[in-house]
């Protein structure tokens, strides 16, 4: 134990999982310390449509620190976490401007997942993920940018391949983000940009249906209202070859593009490798099922990078209701262990899985019972993720982007923000170009 008689408790990650084995352990007699690279939560449901103009990337996004502000006994710390020691019990932290070694009692790792690219290395360079934040707004700046490098353009194929977006992977976020992309293209950048006609958005799975884990009814709606709205769907082929300017498909249809969205597939964090443990399928770490992670002791690991299975013997999903049920039950397991009280195991309760599509089209499955489909599912879609963002002024500002959106058709936030190349203590690069030019004369 520490020098404080308290037990020390460190999460790593303040997404769904790390956030809710937090939010457990407050208040409680045990001292926590949060860690994230990030000082934001961020809302993933809605990363698209900070991607497609609809919300800002404030609106999703909350800051850890405030969450906490009033939970004496949690601390927030900002920080990458690039080091595990299970035998003196540390985690190494890469702090802004030096490490730091923090001492635990127990820990809970709840560091995510990343995007999968299977290894091809060209995909990786050429494509846009979607998995965060950041992700977003590159791809919202870059599509921006493809609409107004073809008005200048003359060349009505290179105007065509820079309006035709390709979106590989046909799970809720491929397809939400193919409705939105279609939406944003064909309602309001045609607008801005009359001269460029309709823009295409093409999505491609490798398996012969959309949304896996849906029932076939389900299924077959989300390829007919994604049809209908107008997006191209190419399913049972897979990308063979991407380059510059083209993606090419197993049957050698090549599409001239200059965005690939990949939404193909995730895998455990890189900080799965902290463990030096052998890891499951896709990267993820093998957990008991109280969280612990087995041959580790004292260490949990919740969220999208725990490999648990269920009756069937098939994994839990990367979800967000499954994160935050197995952050909440390590939290509540390391503090039985301190009273002495045997451990809980994971029961998933699982209320269902929708997606969105578009405007008024969606598919949503309630409790794994009820299908629904078109308008009645998207508006349970709205209001659901309406609940679940965190924070009043999110809420509101959400709620006003979504009526304005749907009155008028507009998406206010069109700004191409490119990342500043500049931070303090680096030379500004106006004045660094200004130092560098000829003196004239
Ligand atoms: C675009 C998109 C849409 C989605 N939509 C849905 C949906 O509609 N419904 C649903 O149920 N699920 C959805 N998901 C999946 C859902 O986001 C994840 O299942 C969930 O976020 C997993 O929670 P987690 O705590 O494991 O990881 P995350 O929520 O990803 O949090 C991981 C945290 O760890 C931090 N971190 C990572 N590595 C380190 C490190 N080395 N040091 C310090 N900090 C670190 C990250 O900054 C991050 O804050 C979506 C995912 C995406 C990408």
């Amino acid at each position: 134990m520490n020098t404080t008689q308290r037990p020390r408790v460190i999460i790593v990650g303040a997404g769904f999982g790390g956030l809710y084995a937090a939010q457990t352990l407050a208040g409680t007699e045990v001292d926590a310390l949060l860690i994230d690279r990030q000082n934001y939560h961020t809302f993933t449901p809605l990363l698209y449509q900070v991607a497609t103009c609809a919300l800002d990337p404030s609106d999703i996004a909350y800051p850890i620190r405030q969450i906490f502000a009033k939970k004496r006994n949690v601390r927030v710390l900002m920080g990458l976490v690039d080091g595990i020691d299970s035998e003196a019990r540390t985690v190494s932290v890469q702090l802004a401007d030096r490490r730091v070694d923090e001492p635990y009692d127990y820990l809970i790792v709840a560091a995510g997942s990343v995007t999968n690219y299977f290894g091809n290395d060209t995909v990786e360079r050429l494509s846009l993920p979607l998995k965060e934040l950041d992700d977003a707004i590159v791809l919202r700046n870059h599509i921006l940018q493809q609409f107004e490098k073809a008005a200048s353009s003359t060349d009505e194929a290179e105007r065509r391949a820079l309006t035709t977006l390709v979106v590989v992977g046909g799970g809720p976020t491929g397809i939400e983000t193919a409705g939105a992309l279609h939406e944003l293209y064909n309602y309001v950048l045609n607008n801005d940009f009359p001269e460029l006609g309709r823009a295409q958005v093409i999505l491609v799975e490798a398996v012969d249906r959309l949304l896996l884990p849906y029932p076939a009814k389900l299924q077959s709606s989300a390829l007919d209202q994604l049809r209908s709205l107008g997006v191209q769907v190419y399913l049972n082929i897979a990308v063979d070859d991407v380059g510059e300017g083209y993606v090419r498909l197993a049957d050698g249809q090549e599409i001239a593009t200059h965005t690939l969205v990949w939404a193909a597939g995730t895998k455990g964090a890189p900080a799965a490798q902290l463990l030096d443990l052998p890891l499951q399928r896709g990267g993820r770490v093998p957990v008991r099922p109280t969280m612990e992670v087995i041959d580790r002791e004292r260490i949990y690991v919740v969220g999208d990078m725990a490999y648990l299975e269920d009756a069937n013997g098939n994994p839990y999903p990367m979800l967000i209701p499954v994160a935050k049920q197995e952050g909440k039950l390590a939290a509540r397991n390391i503090l039985r262990r301190i009273d002495g009280q045997a451990e809980e195991t994971f029961a998933y309760h699982d209320r269902g899985i929708m997606a969105t599509i578009g405007r008024s089209r969606a598919v949503a499955w309630i409790f794994n019972r009820v299908p629904l489909t078109g308008y009645i599912a998207w508006v349970a879609w709205l209001f659901l993720h309406l609940l679940w963002l965190l924070g009043f002024r999110n809420r509101l500002s959400v709620l006003i982007n979504w009526v304005w959106n749907y009155a008028t058709y507009d998406r206010s936030v069109r700004l191409i923000l490119p990342a500043s190349r500049r931070s303090v203590g680096s030379p500004s690069p106006l004045k660094a170009a200004s130092e560098t030019a000829e003196e004239p004369g």
